[in-house]
């Protein structure tokens, strides 16, 4: 048995993205890491425990995912996990590509760090190494093999495509083969790479294929024992709209330093807070934040600025459905 649930935004936790820096081994296809919006550098490891500081109140309700770029390229990655587990966060997870490097299985230990999220965009090599470049894929299968054999808890991330739905029927038998413990599936958006080339509007799924394939797809995969979490995208007329940015505690940081709450806006120079001096400050108006109050029919405001193609109006130019915010997330966990 499954329950599927949607998890509403909560005032009472936070999620902190921390990109510690923006360099990667990898050049996918999609990548939304923009160094120009978000820095070259690496963030030095005093300043990435400040940070870290900054955004923690020990009462372990901060869940934190370091990111790159690739995060395990840091070489102070494994310091940066022991001094968070200090802070109190409630979780720590990360995100990694699968190459695994500075040998940072062997530098922190199962008790240190909660999950490392592995990304794979197709089932196949053919497919994956397509998006994420030639020997991703046998990286990622080998990186998530050690990791699990190692003691640690595993979870992957599938970014949905044009060019890798047609894989996604195969990978209930792959991820219980990998001892895979929960599952992201993701949405392709118009950000980084994919809107500097344009490429994003040929890979995104439409809204009927979205719905053909991905909830059953979950139910299936839940059955199997392994937590499932997609985004809800699109919301029937009657459901609430919420936006995560105005109800939520969501904070994406960083190299130079920005910090957004909306995802979405990660492209354009609007981010509401800034860490300067190690203190985290509000940037001068107008900013996302600005774009948080706004009450559009559409539902998400980004959405509608930067991926109008999402939504659909009747003759009479009402919206059919509203999107919802890209933070909205169903669950599906096994009982
Ligand atoms: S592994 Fe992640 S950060 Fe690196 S290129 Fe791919 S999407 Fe971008
Ligand atoms: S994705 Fe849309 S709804 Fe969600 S935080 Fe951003 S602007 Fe708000």
């Amino acid at each position: 048995m499954t329950v599927k649930k949607t998890v509403a935004f909560s005032k009472h936790s936070a999620n902190l993205f921390f990109h510690i820096l923006t360099q990667c081994n990898l050049s996918c296809r999609h990548c939304y890491i923009n160094p120009e919006q978000h820095g070259k550098t690496r963030v030095p490891l005093e300043t990435i425990k400040a940070w870290l500081d900054v955004f923690s109140d020990g009462s372990a309700a901060t869940n934190l995912i370091f990111l790159g770029g690739e995060p395990t390229l840091h070489p102070d990655l494994s310091e940066a996990i022991k001094y968070a587990r200090t802070r109190g966060f409630g979780s720590i997870t990360v995100d990694t590509n699968g190459y695994l490097f500075h040998d940072i299985l062997a530098r922190v230990s199962p008790e240190e760090v909660d999950f490392f999220s592995f990304s794979l965009d197709g089932a196949t090599r053919k497919t994956n190494d397509g998006l994420r470049g030639e020997g991703s894929y046998d990286a990622c299968i080998n990186g998530i093999q050690k990791t699990v054999s190692a003691g640690f808890a595993a979870s992957l991330i599938y970014t949905v495509s044009r060019a890798n739905l047609h894989e996604l029927k195969f990978m209930p038998a792959l991820l219980s083969d990998l001892g895979i413990e929960r599952f992201f599936i993701q949405v392709i958006g118009l950000r980084g790479k994919a809107t500097r080339s344009h490429e994003g509007d040929s890979l995104q799924v439409s809204r009927s294929e979205w719905l053909q394939a991905i909830p059953p797809l979950a139910q299936k995969i839940a059955r199997q024992g392994i937590t499932v979490s997609y985004p809800k995208v699109y919301l029937d007329a009657e459901e609430k709209f919420e936006c995560a940015g105005r109800v939520a505690q969501n904070y994406f940081i960083f190299p130079n330093g920005r910090v957004y709450q909306c995802p979405l806006c990660e492209d354009l120079p609007i981010h509401s807070l800034k860490l300067k001096d190690n203190q985290l400050i509000r940037t001068a108006k107008l900013n996302e934040s600005d774009l948080f109050e706004l009450n559009i029919p559409e539902g998400c405001v980004m959405n509608k600025l930067i991926q109008p193609d999402n939504s659909s109006y009747t003759l009479g130019g009402v919206p059919e459905y509203k999107i919802g915010c890209c933070l909205l997330k169903e669950e599906l966990k096994p009982q």
